[in-house]
């Protein structure tokens, strides 16, 4: 692979930029794969390359059913933090963040990180308690957070009122370090990478079913034919039911459509992420200068993977309150993402009844921000069979009650 530098940028530029290469392979499948990952989201594809990079393990095979990055990936308004309450998740969603602040310079390939700042509001006194508990939690965990008064939440954002009447702003939960990163970039960077490492990423292809013999599982059924692998990854986000149904085994989850939509794009007008969870409305602004909008998902379970002019009106009103600007700005386009939702709100990373067979599921509505660490425990999980990061993360948790309850959070857990 050649890599992107500002040299290469001018030694193209004089010869009409005829030397680029392809940014990965699309190779057809080969007979059998040390490891078959299903899902070339950037869940899929991070685990891939820290097999790669963590492990040597680079006969690896990423099988993904539509286009890379084309799932949920490519469809999150991409807020990155890692201020979660309970330790585990603390844990895996910092060590995401901090590989966030270096990936592009891991990957050679920009992802646009912008550690802008994260401003979870406080709007009810309720909140203001959950908060400051947070960020008492967070300072134990090593996870730099902070509470900060009103005040100080009109001055980082001024275009906000504060003063309600239904819900003035009492304080907010901040993460300085906190941002947003380029969601296709992400997914692009990582799969250069894995292409380049010699691993195939085979789009178009879905995996219509597992094969199984004695607990293990030998391969998949493709429309491209049959794979054969030592090792299974599922990495499918809103699929994640129907694939494990082909495995043979249930998981406690369901799928439902969460929603976002975006303004038309203004000049520069804050330059934070900002989430009210008591109203239900997320927003930020983007590089364009969109104001990227976001609030919960569908009351239903559903596999619809599109909009809704009701989801706009409720997210909107919602905010108008807080942020009486947009009151006077078109909404250009809206989309959804069927995201994977589990009891206590928190991820699947496990072993599964079947031996050689691992699921990496259940992100429900903020997955994007966790792409890095989950890759990265992941990896060290189908290569080693444990990882400190995803050991409260098993699937028996679920019958042993061991519950890690981000439910409160993951209301609007983006
Ligand atoms: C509107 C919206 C806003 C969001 N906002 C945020 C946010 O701000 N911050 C945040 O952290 N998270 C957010 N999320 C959640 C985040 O997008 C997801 O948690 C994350 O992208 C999941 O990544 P993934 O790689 O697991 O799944 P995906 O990117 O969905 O990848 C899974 C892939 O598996 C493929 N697949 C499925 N079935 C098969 C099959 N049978 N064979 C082959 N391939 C198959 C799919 O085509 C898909 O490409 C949001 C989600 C949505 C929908």
């Amino acid at each position: 692979m050649k890599r992107y530098s500002a040299f290469a940028i001018a030694r193209e530029a004089f010869r009409f930029h005829s030397g680029w290469e392809r940014a990965w392979r699309s190779p057809a499948p080969k007979k059998k794969y040390k490891v078959i990952v299903i899902g070339a989201g950037g869940h899929g594809l991070a685990t891939a390359y820290y097999l790669g990079k963590n492990h040597g393990i680079t006969d690896v095979a990423v099988i993904e059913k539509g286009w890379l990055g084309g799932g949920n990936t490519g469809r999150n308004t991409t807020i990155i933090r890692s201020n979660y309450l309970q330790d585990p998740s603390a844990a895996i969603y910092e060590k995401a963040r901090s590989l966030y602040e270096t990936m592009s310079q891991d990957l050679n390939y920009n992802v646009m990180f912008s550690p802008r700042g994260v401003l979870m509001l406080a709007q009810t006194h309720h909140e203001v308690r959950g908060y400051q508990r947070t960020a008492y939690a967070n300072a134990l965990q090593g996870v730099k957070t902070e509470f900060i008064d009103a005040q100080t939440v009109k001055e980082i954002c001024p275009i906000m009122n504060i003063d309600g009447p239904r819900y003035p702003v009492l304080g907010g939960l901040f993460q300085a370090r906190g941002g947003t990163a380029r969601h296709d970039a992400v997914a692009w960077g990582y799969a250069r990478a894995c292409s380049d490492m010699g691993m195939d990423i085979i789009q178009q292809c879905e995996v219509t079913g597992v094969t199984r013999e004695g607990g293990e599982v030998k391969g998949v059924t493709t429309t491209k034919g049959d794979i054969a692998c030592e090792k299974l990854s599922i990495v499918v986000a809103g699929n994640s039911s129907h694939v494990a149904e082909m495995a043979g085994f249930r998981l406690p989850i369901e799928s439902v459509a969460l929603q976002a939509l975006v303004s038309e794009p203004i000049k520069p007008c804050m330059d934070i992420v900002v989430m009210a969870n008591t109203v239900h409305g997320y927003l930020s602004q983007s590089d364009k200068g969109e104001m990227v909008i976001g609030g919960g998902t569908d009351g239903y379970n559903n596999y619809t993977q599109r909009g809704s002019f009701q989801h706009v009106e409720e997210t909107v009103r919602a905010l108008i309150e807080t942020f009486p600007m947009l009151s006077r700005l078109k909404m250009l386009r809206q989309w959804g993402g069927i995201v994977d939702v589990t009891g206590d709100r928190s991820p699947i990373l496990s072993k599964t009844p079947l031996g050689n067979c691992f699921i990496n599921a259940g992100w429900g509505t903020g997955g994007f921000k966790a792409i890095p660490g989950s890759g990265w425990a992941m990896a060290e999980l189908v290569a080693t069979g444990h990882s400190p990061l995803t050991a409260e993360f098993g699937l028996d948790r679920f019958k042993e009650g061991r519950f890690i309850d981000e439910s409160v959070a993951a209301g609007v857990a983006h």
